[in-house]
Formats: C-alpha cells, structure tokens, sequence
C-alpha cells in the first residue's frame, strides 16, 4: 500500500495473527467490503463539511455493527463468558475526551464514549456507573447476548484449555482517526479487550494517551495489540510526544516507537494521520486488518504485512 499525504481518515480492524493461510477467499471479501465502508461513511461526514469526531465515530460504529471485528457485535469473551467493553474518544481540537470500560449492554460503545466527551464532567467512566449514564444518554441497549459469536465462543475455549495459544490470538480492535477540513483531528478506539481476561481487566484502549490519543497541529493516533505493552509505553501520547518535541516526522515517530515496542515483547499496531494528511499504519504482527481515504478518492485497504 502506498501511503500519499492528503487522507482525511484513517481505520483499523485489529493487528494480529491474520495470514493468507488463515483468511479464507469469502472472509478476505468480507473484511475488505467492511473497512471499505467504514472509510465511506467517514469520507461522507467530512466531505460534507462535517467535523473529524462524526467521521471517527461512524466508521466506528459500522466497524462495531460487524461481527468480523473485536468490537461491539464481534466483541471477544471474558474468561467468564460475558462481553465487557472498553472506548475512548478524543477531540484534538478540545483536548476533550471521553472513555469507558466495562461495557456490558451499550450496542454501540462508541457512542457512550462520545456521550462522555459531549455531556460529561469527567472523561473516564466504568462499569456499573458507564452503563447507568448510557442509559441516561438514552443510548440504544442490547441484551447481553447481542454479543455472542460462536468464533468468539471457540476461541475462547481454545484459549481456556491450552496455554499454548499464543497471546496474538487473542489481539482485535477497532479505531478511527480523521482530520476535517477545518484541520481538526479526532481519535477514537474501541474493543472488547483480550480474549479469556479476567478480574475486570482494562486494556489501553480508554486510557487516553496509550491507545487513543489527537491534538491538533501534531497527530491522532488509534492502537491495537497487547494493551499492557501499550499502557506501560503510552504509545500515543509517546509518538506525538516525538513529533512535537523532537520534531520527528509522524512516520518516523510511529515506526519507531512500534519496533521498540517489539523488541519489549508488545505486540500490535497503530494508525495515525498528522496535519498535511499523511497517514501511517506500522505494526509488529503479520497482519492489521486497516485502510485510509482521502477527501475525494476511494477506499485503500491492507490486511496482510506487504499490502
Ligand atoms: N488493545 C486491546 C486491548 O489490549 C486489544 C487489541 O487491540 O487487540 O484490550
């Protein structure tokens, strides 16, 4: 794929163990008529003139409505076989964000992190408490089941029986960055988390700064991988950090920071846009599911390492 400067969005579906072996003619299909509308949607939001958070939260919610991806419908199991949901949302010309963990009834958590930014005092809700104020929002409520996907189901038992499972498997995540034509940037992440997690386990999705993270003039940055290695690395905030202070251009930063995550044993991916529209989409793994969209262009979409 090649990556020319002037995208306004850019997405991913999740970076892992995706191989030509492993992805079947219909699957591949499938996955790219997807992503493809994903960036459609968004491209229509900012090619009418619409703000860079509308786009990153409806290529987000089209990505969340599909079962192919770890997020919303295709959200992965806990080790106890419920869903809980982890999003973040951020505007880079605010700063303003909002986050929540431990969805467990919100269709789309998305949009109860876009509620956060929008109506909340605070940015960063879980639980019970997340779910209460969705409510509220009035936001659309699903029973739990909404999220049953029998490859989920499988994978969860696999996972639970051999420890030989690598923990790639368990990798998938959806997220979103845009930059409108008033050059505002937006970022916007959302999974069901890690395969088999436990003990109301948060990855680095919410958590602003490791895998979600806009400002504008500098770079939106979404990641997908190993959220642990991400949290602990703060790898958004960390490649904006380099473009800003050290003047490091957004693919060098992006490149480098996801090699160095590497050699700590982290896993994963990241999408980002800096201001004159140039995209970047390093990862570690063999694949990540991702595509950009310039304002008036068509879909570019990759799955595989030389995509
Ligand atoms: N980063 C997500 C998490 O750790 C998972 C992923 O992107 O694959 O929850």
């Amino acid at each position: 794929m090649t990556e020319p400067p002037n995208a306004v969005l850019v997405i991913h579906g999740g970076a892992g163990w995706i191989s030509r072996e492993s992805v079947t003619d219909s699957m591949e299909k499938a996955y790219i008529k997807t992503l493809e509308e994903a960036l459609i949607k968004g491209q229509n939001i900012i090619k009418s003139g619409g703000a860079s958070l509308d786009a990153v939260q409806s290529a987000i919610e089209h990505l969340e409505d599909s079962p192919l991806f770890n997020a919303g419908k295709g959200a992965a199991f806990t080790y106890d076989e419920t869903h809980e949901m982890d999003s973040a949302l951020m505007d880079g010309a605010t700063g303003d964000a909002g986050a929540v963990t431990g969805i467990t009834t919100i269709k789309n958590p998305i949009q109860v992190a876009r509620a956060v930014l929008d109506h909340s005092v605070h940015v960063f809700l879980s639980g019970g408490g997340a779910e209460e104020f969705a409510r509220e929002q009035g936001l659309e409520q699903v029973d739990p089941s909404y999220f049953f996907t029998q490859k989920n189901y499988d994978r969860l038992k696999e996972v639970k029986v051999s420890m030989t499972v690598p923990n790639q498997e368990k990798l998938g995540t959806v997220g979103a960055v845009a930059l409108d034509t008033k050059g505002n940037f937006a970022a916007g992440t959302s999974t069901g988390g890690m395969t088999n997690k436990r003990y109301g386990r948060i990855g680095d999705v919410p958590v602003i700064g490791a895998g979600t993270y806009a400002e504008n003039e500098v770079c939106g940055i979404s990641a997908t991988g190993h959220g642990e290695y991400f949290i602990r690395n703060v790898v958004a905030h960390d490649i904006a950090a380099r473009i800003k202070y050290a003047g490091q251009t957004l693919e060098n930063a992006a490149k480098e920071v996801i090699a160095t995550l590497k050699g700590k044993g982290g896993l994963g991916g990241v999408i980002g846009l800096d201001s004159k529209g140039n995209v970047v989409m390093p990862f570690n793994t063999p694949g990540m599911f991702r595509g950009y969209i310039s304002l008036a262009g068509d879909p570019i979409v990759g799955i595989y390492k030389n995509d």
